[in-house]
């Protein structure tokens, strides 16, 4: 049974951005019907705060609201939009704790890593507060003397949004920051489990002067709101970061609008070990890339492919090295992983050890639902995996590294490629040229070479094959939030004409 915390460990402090309504238009308000959702700390099961059960006429007055604050925002210079995002991002960081604690209450990852994660968040809105001032056009070289041709690049429109639980924060700005910056308005809708963050980050954006309806934020019914985004007409992009099953779903619904989509998928990722690596180094990232965030993040290494000369060492240093995480709540001091975020979370992390052991795996350390009861997970090692097994082809999204092993270069890419995800991937060797090889192969969207940590704002991150489609981050992200318009002008006079006049 999970303890329930004492009376003085509530969010008294984190009231003042506490929202238990949602934005819409710029006003906080509840759904129609007065119905809300209880939102809950994974650690405990109590019940931290109630938010709006919106549905679809809810989503279809935000996303009026988005498209009637669209033409005012979009004739912004760029300077006044970066101006109100370089405020949001000063406000995040005055408030960075009471973020954290709102993030690890709902969320359940370390208070470490939610401040990590509110520091990330600001570092979109600062990233493409610049990046706002460096959109564009062209001049091409025209085919006639009398013709130039010009590229304009224009805010896309209203942009709809759909994030996951795994970073609430995060990845409200991963979106929002472009949209907004490229002169967009938008609605966003954040997960079930996790609105609160979203509600926060919201409140202070309207404190950092976003203008009614430019930043919508709805909660509720997943299914209704997303085809309400989806079928709309004035909705020109869907941008969703989630599961492959869900996106694959709001890509068709929005096949009628044909709208354009950006999709952050899930992963599968492989982390490919070569004899020549420094196996300590390997393993540190390992530890990072597999139990940062309990194993919950969609570039967490999946699959370990060990090369057979160093299977035996890496297996060993890796399992002591797991065996001394600390399990516990968020908030605890020390806490290396929290919990997993639902009964669902723990019963695939404990269904794929179960069909490895079967299958002849051997577990090094861990293995099941951890003592301290509730969605806690022991961080597991698994060692004698064949790539059949369920825990080397689903996502398992849990505290569970699975470890085979491989004999040569080729086989190790071809196991790597085995996947029909393609996000991230790891490489651990010291040979240059095997680096290049290696990484050119390897049918993923980001590789990290000799380190387990890829997320930065400055970089394009995004997957290949059912892993996505776009990048979000760097300046290639704010490319998903514009349209290029050509205009091809013609009936000047040809180069001399004046001078000859
Ligand atoms: P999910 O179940 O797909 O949910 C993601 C979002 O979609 C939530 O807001 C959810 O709302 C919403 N949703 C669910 N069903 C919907 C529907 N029928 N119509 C419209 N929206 C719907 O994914 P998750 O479990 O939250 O997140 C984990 C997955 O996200 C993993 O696969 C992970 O790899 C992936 N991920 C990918 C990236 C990336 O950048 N590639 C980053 C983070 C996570 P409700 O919560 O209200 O149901």
């Amino acid at each position: 049974m999970k303890t329930p915390r004492s009376d003085t460990d509530t969010l008294e402090d984190e009231e003042p951005l506490l929202q238990d309504a949602c934005l819409v238009d710029g006003e906080w308000r509840g759904a129609d019907d007065g119905r809300t959702f209880a939102v809950t700390d994974p650690a405990t099961g109590e019940v931290i705060a109630s938010v709006p059960l919106m549905s679809t006429g809810e989503t279809e007055a935000a996303i009026r609201a988005a498209e009637a604050a669209l033409p005012a925002w979009s004739a912004r210079t760029a300077k006044e939009r970066a101006a109100v995002l370089s405020r949001w991002a000063a406000l995040l960081l005055e408030h960075r704790e009471r973020l954290a604690r709102i993030l690890t209450r709902e969320q359940g990852k370390p208070l470490a890593e939610a401040r990590g994660e509110i520091a990330y968040t600001a570092s979109f809105l600062t990233f493409f507060a610049a990046e706002a001032e460096r959109v564009r056009g062209e001049v091409i070289p025209a085919s006639t003397r009398e013709s130039r041709i010009v590229v304009l690049r224009q805010p896309i429109g209203v942009v709809g949004c759909v994030t996951p639980w795994n970073f609430p924060a995060a990845m409200i700005t991963r979106k929002a920051a472009p949209a907004l910056a490229a002169g967009c308005t938008a609605v966003v809708k954040p997960a079930e489990q996790t609105p609160l963050s979203a509600l926060a980050i919201a409140e202070l954006g309207r404190q950092a002067g976003i203008p009614p309806g430019v930043l919508n934020v709805i909660t509720g019914d997943a299914p209704s709101i997303g085809r309400a985004l989806c079928e709309s007409p004035a909705v020109r992009l869907l941008s969703f970061t989630g599961s492959t099953e869900v996106g694959r779903l709001l890509a068709a619904q929005c096949a009628p609008t044909v709208k354009k989509l950006s999709l952050e998928l899930g992963g599968n990722a492989p982390f490919l070990v070569f004899p020549d690596a420094d196996p300590e180094a390997a393993v540190e990232a390992a530890v990072l890339s597999k139990f940062r965030h309990s194993g919950q993040t969609c570039v967490c290494t999946n699959r370990f492919l060990v090369h057979d000369d160093l299977y035996p060492e890496f297996t060993e240093r890796f399992a002591e090295r797991v065996g001394r995480l600390t399990v516990g709540s968020g908030d605890e001091p020390g806490v290396d992983v929290g919990p997993l975020i639902d009964a669902d979370g723990l019963a695939k992390a404990a269904d794929h050890v179960a069909d490895a052991v079967a299958q002849g795996a051997e577990v090094m350390v861990g293995g099941g639902p951890h003592r301290a009861g509730g969605t806690f997970f022991e961080p597991t090692v698994l060692r004698g995996v064949t790539p059949a097994m369920r825990v080397m082809r689903e996502e398992t999204f849990g505290p569970v590294a699975a470890v085979a092993s491989f004999h040569t270069e080729r086989e190790a890419v071809d196991l790597a490629n085995d996947s029909r995800s393609g996000l991230a991937a790891y490489v651990f060797t010291r040979d240059l040229a095997r680096a290049w090889r290696v990484t050119e192969a390897l049918e993923v969207g980001m590789v990290g070479l000799n380190t387990g940590f890829l997320s930065v704002e400055t970089a394009p991150f995004g997957g290949v094959k059912e892993s996505g489609l776009g990048r979000e981050g760097s300046h290639h992200g704010i490319e998903e939030f514009l349209e290029l318009k050509f205009w091809h002008i013609g009936g000047l006079s040809s180069p001399g004409a004046a001078a000859t006049s």
